[in-house]
């Protein structure tokens, strides 16, 4: 460890309901490089915590016998850290947060005020922002003096025009908050700051993205700028998902409450957690059992997931005003090579010419040289990014 005593490190949590997952970044000048990275999983029920150096686990162990609260966890878990980071001084904070609304459009530094503003956005997030905002107070109180900066989900889609955020309802409605956010735009964000050292074309031309893990959402880039997205309101709208149904005509939800006299939490329950892949397959959520499985429904649930991601695609093409590129990311993104395949045969039509072989190698091009649409494999880093951020927030300071 002599050789890492010292130093400055950026430290990024990304608080969930049952989880907190934490990235250490050295601060080398002006380079970046990730340390040590981790979770404490399980906080409602018995929590257990892991952390790695590189691929080495230098970590494996119970947390608490019974649920523990963010504090609780954030106390233990800097304990851990500090005894890994060999006299290194964290300089710098990086909270992920679902939810900014339409007025934190860049990294913000974190105080009372602003806290008390983003307090605002937890009925519009009701399953993360809440758990987002534990986080920061308990690391405020534990680590007074240090700042500590908000980076959030939908920033990136602040560039969408009015047209794409408003629904068709009236005026008012948008006035009080209801519109398309977009979320998942850190790990847009990152995708687009790859682009230029990847394909110039697709950098400054028209991208669509492909983030697709549990929660899944494409976004059509004109030049890098988010310009329209799949997700909306809430997380649960565009994709099917893990567990979430993703886009439903309203009427069923009014169906359900008239007809089937489902409650506010129960209609959530299912589209959150009970719907998607997982719902359709009633096998599993995970695209890995699905593809091995032989339910004629896991077959079914995959070929709604193909299916929408294509209609989608078209839908995300028509608001670029046609396609130059399209990025593959996440879970599925990155290491699904059937999925992909899926995929790009059903945007033929866009011009998309898949090579097999680049894809079962997972690129980073898929397509042929003689695809009029270049198709990519980018690993997103959402960690990263919220570090640059606060890198770049500590500089600006
Ligand atoms: P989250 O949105 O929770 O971060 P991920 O991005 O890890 O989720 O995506 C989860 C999905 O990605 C699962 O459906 C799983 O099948 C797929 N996935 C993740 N890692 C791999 C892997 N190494 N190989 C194949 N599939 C994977």
């Amino acid at each position: 460890m002599s050789d890492r005593a010292g130093g400055r490190v950026i430290l990024v949590l990304n608080a969930g309901s049952s989880s907190i997952k934490f990235c250490v970044f050295r601060l080398d000048g002006r380079e970046l490089s990730r340390d040590l990275r981790g979770q404490v999983a399980g906080l409602a029920t018995a929590a257990k915590f892991v952390m790695r150096r590189g691929e080495t686990l230098i970590e494996d162990r119970p947390l608490a016998q019974g649920p523990i609260s963010h504090a609780g966890a954030l106390e233990q878990l800097l304990d851990a850290i500090e005894v890994h980071l060999g006299g290194a001084r964290i300089v710098g904070v990086g909270h992920r947060v679902v939810h900014g609304g339409l007025e934190f459009m860049v990294p913000t530094v974190l105080n009372e005020e602003v806290l008390h503003r983003l307090d605002r956005y937890v009925p519009l997030a009701p399953l993360h922002q809440p758990h987002n905002l534990a986080a920061i107070r308990a690391m405020l109180e534990r680590l007074p003096g240090t700042p500590e900066f908000a980076c959030f989900d939908t920033a990136f889609h602040r560039t969408i025009p009015e047209v794409a955020q408003l629904f068709a309802l009236p005026p008012r409605f948008a006035a009080a908050g209801i519109r398309r956010y977009g979320f998942h735009g850190l790990s847009y964000e990152y995708i687009a700051s790859r682009l230029p050292a990847l394909d110039a074309r697709a950098a400054s031309g028209r991208t669509v993205v492909f983030h697709l893990g549990n929660g899944a959402s494409m976004c059509a880039m004109a030049g890098g700028r988010s310009v329209a997205t799949t997700m909306g309101f809430t997380a649960v709208d565009g994709l099917p998902m893990g567990t979430r149904c993703g886009s439903l005509d309203p009427g069923v939800v009014l169906f359900l409450m008239d007809e089937l006299a489902l409650g506010p939490r129960e209609i959530e329950r299912l589209i959150y957690h009970e719907s998607g892949l997982l719902g359709m397959s009633g096998v599993s959520s995970d695209v890995r059992d699905l593809l091995a499985s032989d339910a004629p429904a896991a077959a079914t649930a995959l070929d709604v997931f193909g299916y929408r991601a294509g209609r989608e695609l078209g839908s995300l093409a028509a608001a670029l005003g046609g396609l130059d590129a399209i990025v593959f990311t996440a879970g599925i993104g990155e290491n699904q090579p059937e999925i992909r395949a899926r995929i790009c045969r059903a945007a033929e039509w866009l011009g998309i010419e898949l090579d097999a072989v680049a894809n079962a190698r997972h690129g980073p091009r898929i397509s042929t040289a003689a695809s009029h649409v270049a198709a990519y494999v980018v690993p997103t880093d959402e960690e990263s990014m919220i570090a640059r951020h606060v890198q770049g927030m500590l500089v600006a300071a």
